[in-house]
């Protein structure tokens, strides 16, 4: 799932695509098939047509492109779900399989949407909303994290900081990758009670975030199957990463990273550099 290195990649692309041309969106086209519902109230993709494409926002993993439209300010809500690319291209290229959404620019180029899983959005709100008012927490690049703003988001949760730091009302933009990512490189156990996280732990993890998330951006996202940047190119990430589905490697420390099942989703981590945190009962085994 493409997570914010991802998100800002495509962002970065498109913002510099626009330029300050300020296109148009001429005409919308949308398939039959359903995307997904976001939970805010929202219109369908249609309600952009006619208007200029200002600027594109993000916030966490969710595209927020500014639009002025004759009845009034109106921005373009746009996330990727599992396997959603947002593509530019010209009109009369073919459209690849699986294209539900296709914006016509004024300025002779298009942006397609597309997404085989369809579990993405695509769609229209009324005025310019910011993260808060969609139900976001704090964006995970641009918030100075500090041990007071990372215990302001965790709060007292008596959950895992794994389940915590993935939890987009908290913290947006982290996903799977990018929290175990972070929690490997702040040394932090996956399984820790977030809640519980003593001063050091907090410490860490937030100054992890930012290095882990922009070295991911300066090499445009992580790839394991389905991720796209704007032109449909794969991202340079993946051979970085430290631990994510590396269950039975070697960590660079030379022990053996290990599998473990949180929340539902596989989880790997080191069991000698993630020790920050680890609950007793399980440090007594
Ligand atoms: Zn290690």
């Amino acid at each position: 799932m493409p997570e914010l290195p991802e998100v800002e990649t495509i962002r970065r692309d498109l913002a510099a695509h626009l330029g300050a041309t300020r296109p148009r969106i001429a005409r919308v086209r949308t398939s039959a098939a359903p995307l997904r519902q976001p939970p805010h109230a929202a219109l369908a993709p249609a309600a952009a047509e006619g208007a200029r494409i200002d600027a594109v926002d993000r916030h966490g993993k969710l595209l927020l492109v500014r639009l002025s439209h004759p009845d009034g300010p109106r921005t373009l809500c746009i996330h990727l779900g599992m396997s959603g690319r947002l593509l530019v291209d010209a009109p009369d290229h073919p459209r690849p399989a699986h294209t539900h959404v296709e914006f016509v620019l004024s300025a002779g180029t298009c942006l397609r949407y597309v997404d085989a899983r369809r579990f993405g959005s695509v769609t229209v709100v009324a005025g310019l909303p910011g993260g808060d008012d969609l139900g976001l927490g704090p964006d995970a690049l641009a918030t100075p994290w500090s041990r007071a703003a990372l215990r302001a988001a965790i709060g007292g949760s008596r959950r895992t900081i794994f389940d915590v730091l993935l939890d987009q009302r908290r913290i947006a933009g982290l996903g799977n990758i990018y929290v175990q990512e972070i929690l490997h490189r702040a040394g932090v156990d996956p399984r820790a009670v977030a809640g519980r996280l003593r001063a050091r732990g907090l410490d860490v993890i937030a100054a992890r975030i930012h290095p882990v998330l922009r070295a991911a951006i300066a090499r445009r996202g992580t790839t394991l199957r389905d991720y796209r940047d704007a032109s449909g190119r794969r991202g340079g990430n993946a051979p970085h990463l430290s631990v994510y589905g590396g269950a039975g490697a070697p960590c660079r420390c030379g022990a053996i990273l290990r599998g473990t099942k949180l929340s539902g989703r596989s989880v790997t981590f080191c069991p000698r550099c993630q020790r920050l945190g680890r609950p007793r009962r399980i440090a007594a085994r």
